[in-house]
């Protein structure tokens, strides 16, 4: 048995039930099957990828809270800190009732070859609960974050370990926990990301990831003489990510038509109106049926009363950017039987392997996630440099070191794949250009 499969059973046998840790692990190493390979017996000998696929510390702990009702809540808590080769641990906080060890593990390894691909020191890692913020007061979710907090101050700080928002983890929870930390701790560091302008955060992070996607998008494009201008987008989502995904999209010339969140889906053939939908994601916090009651053109759909969902709607480029797995082999026919060009995923894993190899196996440009949707943690870290430095970039500076650092990772990528004969493959591509930075610094740092 090569290496390779030998670590994939060993993760599968010793993390039982994670089966998205599985997965993200499994599409890693099999790109990497081709660098491993050409040099076994080094890599066997120094268990290199025994030490990649193992965090190197995992923290469970709970999280008592009183609700509203003067009821005590207890929820799950999870910090990954899963490889520091290169930098501090980095990588954002989830909150949602989905959230377990084996999605910490996904994200967090995930998190370790992105971090590698922004090119900047920072290494991977991840958090969260199974709290869940949506339909709680803002006096029961600061509750929780400070209860979280008191916690995870422990084993955090501005040159350890720097988390940052994730899905349900937005200003207002960033802003509560960074709060409970100063008070803690007394120190006014740059130890969380995603922090309001007022008190240490940076201009464009709200939009860094989703203007990212599409800094991105364009020039892999543009590196296939691919104009995007004037296409067609489906994205899916309606969180941070998406609303910026829409937002850059519009701005070069492109027309999102789609995008939903856990509880159905907007198709607007005119173009999806970005300044409604923040007003309604944004400030309301409110479903996108308010979104479809003031726009005429939209028209939408109730998850719950229909099987389909916005992969059907016929576009040439995918973005889907709401949550792992929500792009899946027969949702990836559909965009092929009708024409897509491209995906790019601006969320987390959110296309099944099947639906991957399908969209190779006919020729359509993939980026995945872990470089698509880097811009948000680069300019993560752009936010610490501010922090340290006691300076505030203007909006122009950090937009366009994000334009600069996503280009660098497409030809990162794009070179890798080359090098490695197999090129236009952006997924193998982006896991070894990746990993050889993170295994170059493991190397020189010896066993640890
Ligand atoms: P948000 O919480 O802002 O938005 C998430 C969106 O996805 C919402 O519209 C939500 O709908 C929908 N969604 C979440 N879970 C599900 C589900 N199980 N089924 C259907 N819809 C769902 O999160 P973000 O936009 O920040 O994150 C989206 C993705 O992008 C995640 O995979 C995240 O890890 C990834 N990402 C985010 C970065 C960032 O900077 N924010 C950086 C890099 C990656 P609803 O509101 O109804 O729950």
């Amino acid at each position: 048995m090569s290496y390779v499969d030998e670590i994939y059973d060993r993760v599968v046998e010793q993390n039982p039930a994670q089966p998205e840790f599985h997965q993200a692990v499994k599409e890693v190493l099999e790109s990497l099957r081709v660098v491993i390979e050409k040099n076994e017996e080094e890599f066997k000998r120094d268990a290199l990828l025994e030490r990649l696929t193992t965090p190197e510390r995992q923290l469970l702990f709970r999280v008592p809270w009183v609700d509203d009702k003067g009821q005590v809540q207890v929820n799950n808590a999870y910090r990954v800190q899963f490889n520091s080769a290169i930098g501090p641990y980095k990588g954002g906080l989830r909150l949602h009732p989905s959230v377990n060890l084996g999605i910490i593990k996904f994200l967090g390894f995930e998190q370790v070859f992105k971090n590698s691909l922004t090119g900047l020191p920072i290494g991977g890692g991840k958090g969260g609960s199974d709290f869940d913020p949506k339909g709680k007061s803002d006096r029961e979710v600061m509750a929780f974050c400070q209860s979280f907090m008191s916690e995870l101050f422990k084993y955090i700080g501005a040159d350890t370990d720097v988390p940052a928002g994730d899905i349900g983890t937005g200003a207002r929870e960033i802003g509560f926990m960074y709060g409970q930390y100063k008070r803690l701790t007394g120190l006014y560091e740059g130890v969380l990301t995603g922090k309001g302008l007022s008190y240490g955060g940076s201009l464009a992070r709200t939009e860094a990831t989703g203007y990212g996607l599409l800094y991105m998008t364009e020039e892999m494009l543009k590196c296939n003489g691919v104009d995007i201008k004037g296409k067609t987008v489906a994205v899916s989502g309606s969180g941070n990510v998406a609303i910026y995904a829409i937002e850059k999209a519009i701005q070069l010339g492109a027309k999102p038509v789609t995008c939903s969140d856990s509880t159905g889906w907007v198709y607007d053939p005119e173009g999806i109106d970005v300044a409604l939908l923040k007003e309604v994601k944004e400030v309301n916090r409110a479903r996108l049926t308010e979104y479809a009651a003031k726009r005429k053109s939209a028209e939408y759909h109730d998850k719950a009363k229909e099987k389909n969902n916005q992969w059907i709607i016929k576009v040439d480029i995918a973005l889907p950017c709401a949550t792992q797995n929500e792009l899946n082999l027969d949702d990836a026919k559909a965009l092929v039987s009708n024409g897509v060009i491209a995906v790019c995923e601006g969320a987390n894993m959110p296309t099944t392997l099947e639906a991957t190899q399908y969209f190779q196996k006919n020729k359509v440009y993939f980026v995945p996630g872990k470089a698509a949707n880097a811009g948000g943690v680069a300019t993560s870290a752009l936010e610490m440099s501010q922090n340290s430095e006691r300076l505030s970039w203007t909006f122009e500076e950090v937009d366009s070191k994000l334009k600069n650092i996503m280009v660098n990772i497409f030809h990162n990528l794009d070179d890798a794949a080359k090098k490695y004969g197999m090129e236009g493959d952006y997924v193998a591509g982006a896991n070894i250009a990746g990993f050889l930075k993170v295994a170059d610094a493991m190397k020189a740092q010896g066993i640890v």
